[in-house]
């Protein structure tokens, strides 16, 4: 079984592509910075309080310290799963280590797969992105009956303030700096595979496992 870096733009859909893998008892342990971050910033404090600045600008933060989560991370993960890295490598600091990450921790090397989406699709599933504040959901906005109450558990449905026009616009440009340093890096190495982005979800889901078993 291979680890995998899954990569695409913003709104290519790699969460919904996690989540039906898990929903359908495929067995993978998951390495998510964006999601350790979000943690960080429930903290109350300095550091919680910075994180969600850069966070809710859109911003990379500091690759020190998201490779340091990172790297704990991978050291407590089993054995035999394949590992699937969902944000990151993000920058030419982190694609330069990544290697080592998963040699340092006993694991063999990881492979690209690039979830292919065009800007426009991706722009309008992001603007239409709403989640529940309580189970965390995502849904679309126009499949919503009420656009303020979680049709799972009566949540409040908040966007996202990384979702904001401003905000995906500006994560776009992040986008396709990383784009060029992470395909190059991956391709270069023959270890490089791509998903077309808007197959139905169920189809993209298959063809993942599909990579992961060859
Ligand atoms: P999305 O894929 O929708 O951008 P993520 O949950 O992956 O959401 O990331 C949210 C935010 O967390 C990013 O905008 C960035 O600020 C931060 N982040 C996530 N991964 C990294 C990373 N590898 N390096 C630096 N910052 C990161
Ligand atoms: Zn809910």
């Amino acid at each position: 079984m291979k680890n995998i870096i899954l990569f695409g733009a913003p709104g290519a859909g790699k969460g919904t592509l996690i989540e039906l893998l898990g929903d359908k008892g495929f067995q993978f342990s998951l390495v998510n910075p964006g999601q350790m971050l979000r943690d960080i910033t429930k903290e109350d404090s300095e550091f919680g309080r910075k994180i969600k600045e850069t966070m809710a600008r859109g911003e990379l933060v500091d690759d020190f310290l998201v490779t340091e989560l990172v790297k704990k991370k991978i050291r407590e993960l089993e054995k035999g799963k394949p590992i699937i890295f969902d944000g990151y490598p993000r920058s030419l600091g982190q694609v330069e280590i990544v290697d080592e990450i998963f040699t340092e921790a006993g694991f063999d090397l990881p492979y690209l797969v690039f979830v292919k989406i065009s800007k426009e699709e991706a722009v309008k599933r992001l603007s239409a992105r709403r989640v529940c504040s309580e189970c965390k959901e995502n849904f679309q906005d126009f499949e919503m009956e009420d656009p303020e109450k979680c049709p799972k558990c009566g949540g409040k449905i908040i966007q996202r303030e990384d979702d904001k026009p401003i905000v995906i616009e500006e994560r776009f440009e992040i986008f396709n700096l990383q784009f060029k340093i992470i395909d190059h890096y991956f391709k270069s190495r023959d270890r490089y595979f791509e998903i077309d982005g808007t197959i139905p979800k169920e189809e993209r889901v298959e063809e993942l496992i599909e990579i992961i078993k060859s």
